[in-house]
C-alpha cells in the first residue's frame, strides 16, 4: 500500500525501533528502581530529553515526557486554566484540533469563556482579531496551533505568542503537527508551553511531551510517584520516550541538513502533476506557508469520501480532513473557518508524505489518483472543459 497519510501518523523509523527495542527486553528496568541497571535506563531517558529539547530550542529540564499528545493538550490547558484566576477568559483559533477544542469545551461547562479567533481563507490567524482577543481585560491566556493538521498551514506564531505577551497572558502552542517538519527555536519566541507528539515524526504512538517554560508555573494534570520531577507520574513509557529522542535527532539533522527540502519535492512534484494533468484540482490555503510534507487539495465535482473508496481499493491511503474527522458527515470546521462552501470541503483530500516516502510511489499515487477521478467524474457528469469554476 502507498501510505501517504503521515499527519494522521508515521511509521518508527527502522533506526527509531533499533534504538528502542533494548528497552522493551533486556534493559527493561524501571528507571526509578536504584541499582545500576535502573539507573542507566533513567540515564538513557535524560539523552532523549536533551533530543527533544535540541529539537525545539529548549534546555533539558524544560521538556516534560506525557503519554501522548492530546495529553499535552490537556495538561497545558488545564494547567494554565487553574491559574487565571478571576481572568477566565481562554483566546483561541477557530481551526484547533479536538485535543483543543473538547478541552475548550470543557472549560465552557466549568464557567470559562473562549474566544476562538477566525482565519483568512489562506488558514492562516487574523492577527488583527487576536490582537484585540488577547488585549482584553479577562484574558488568562491563550493557545494557538503552530501548523493545522489538515492543511498543514503554518500560523503566525512568533506575531501571535508576541501579541499575547505583551498583552500580559500566557501562551501555549500546539505544535505537534510542525515538530520536525519545521524549524523551531523556542529560545528566540514568548512561548510558555508547546506541545509534541511522537507518532508525528517516527516514534511510535503513546509518547509525547509537554515544553515548560522554566520561568512559568506547571500543575500537573496526573499525581503520583512524582516521576518527571513531579510534573507528570506514572512509570515511564521508557523504551517510546528513547524512541522519540531518536527520531527526534534524525529530524534534527535532517532539518539541519536541508530543511526537509527532500520531502518538500515529492509533495510538490506531486501537486505539481496533479494540477498539470487533471481538470478543476486546486490548492487549499497558503502555499508559502505550510508545512513541507502536506498537500491540500480541493478536486471539482468529486466527492472526498468516493475518492477515498476509490484509492482504497486501489492500494492508496490518504484522508479527507484529519483523520479524528474520517467518517463525519459534517464539513472540516477548518475550512468552514476558511470560508470554504460545504461542497469545497467535502471533495477535499490531504496527502501527506513523510521521509520515508519515495518518488515510484509518488508518481503511482499522481496515477491513481488520477483514475479515480476520472472514475468519479463520469458518474457524476463533470466535462473537464472549459475553465475551472473557482468555488468557494
Ligand atoms: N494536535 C494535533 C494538531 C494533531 O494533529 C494531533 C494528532 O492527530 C494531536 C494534537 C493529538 O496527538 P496524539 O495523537 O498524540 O494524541
Amino acid at each position: 500500500m502507498i501510505y501517504l497519510d503521515s499527519n494522521a501518523t508515521t511509521q518508527v523509523h527502522p533506526d527509531v525501533l533499533a534504538a528502542m527495542l533494548p528497552y522493551l527486553t533486556d534493559q527493561c528496568y524501571n528507571p526509578s528502581s536504584g541499582y545500576r541497571a535502573g539507573k542507566a535506563v533513567k540515564k538513557a531517558i535524560e539523552r532523549a530529553r536533551e533530543q527533544v529539547a535540541k529539537l525545539v530550542g529548549a534546555d533539558p529540564e524544560e521538556i516534560v515526557f506525557t503519554g501522548c499528545g492530546t495529553e499535552s493538550n490537556n495538561a497545558a490547558l488545564f494547567s494554565l486554566a487553574n491559574a487565571v484566576g478571576n481572568r477566565k477568559r481562554i483566546i483561541t483559533s477557530q481551526i484547533e484540533h479536538s485535543s483543543i477544542l473538547r478541552v475548550c469545551e470543557q472549560l465552557e461547562g466549568r464557567g470559562y469563556t473562549v474566544e476562538r479567533v477566525g482565519v483568512d481563507e489562506s488558514g492562516r490567524l487574523d492577527l488583527e482579531a487576536w490582537k484585540e482577543a488577547v488585549g482584553q481585560e479577562d484574558a488568562g491566556f491563550a493557545t494557538l496551533m503552530w501548523a493545522n493538521n489538515e492543511t498543514g498551514v503554518l500560523q503566525p506564531i512568533a506575531e501571535a505568542a508576541a501579541l499575547a505577551k505583551a498583552a500580559g497572558i500566557p501562551f501555549h502552542s500546539d505544535a505537534i503537527q510542525a515538530v520536525g517538519k519545521t524549524a523551531i527555536d523556542l529560545r528566540q519566541l514568548p512561548v510558555d508551553y508547546l506541545s509534541i507528539s511522537g507518532h508525528k515524526f517516527h516514534a511510535p504512538k503513546g509518547v509525547g511531551a509537554l515544553y515548560v517554560n522554566k520561568n512559568v508555573a506547571f500543575e500537573p494534570l496526573l499525581f503520583g510517584g512524582g516521576q518527571e520531577a513531579g510534573r507528570r507520574s506514572g512509570t515511564e513509557n521508557v523504551a517510546s520516550i528513547i524512541a522519540m529522542g531518536k527520531a527526534a535527532e534524525m529530524m534534527q539533522l535532517r532539518l539541519d541538513a536541508d530543511g526537509h527540502a527532500g520531502v518538500a519535492s515529492l509533495r510538490d512534484h506531486f501537486e505539481q502533476r496533479l494540477m498539470a494533468e487533471v481538470d478543476g484540482v486546486l490548492v487549499n490555503g497558503s502555499k508559502e506557508f505550510r508545512t513541507k510534507n502536506t498537500a491540500h487539495l480541493a478536486f471539482e465535482n468529486c466527492e472526498a469520501a468516493g475518492l477515498l473508496i476509490l484509492l482504497d481499493e486501489y492500494g492508496m491511503a490518504c484522508s479527507a480532513g484529519s483523520a479524528c474527522m474520517t467518517g463525519k458527515q459534517k464539513p472540516s470546521h477548518v475550512q468552514t473557518a476558511m470560508g470554504y462552501s460545504a461542497k469545497r470541503a467535502k471533495s477535499s483530500l490531504r496527502i501527506s508524505f513523510s521521509i520515508l516516502s519515495t518518488l515510484e510511489e509518488t508518481n503511482d499515487a499522481v496515477e491513481m489518483v488520477k483514475k479515480a477521478v476520472r472514475k468519479l467524474r463520469s458518474v457524476q457528469g463533470f466535462t473537464g472543459v472549459g475553465p475551472v469554476t473557482v468555488y468557494t
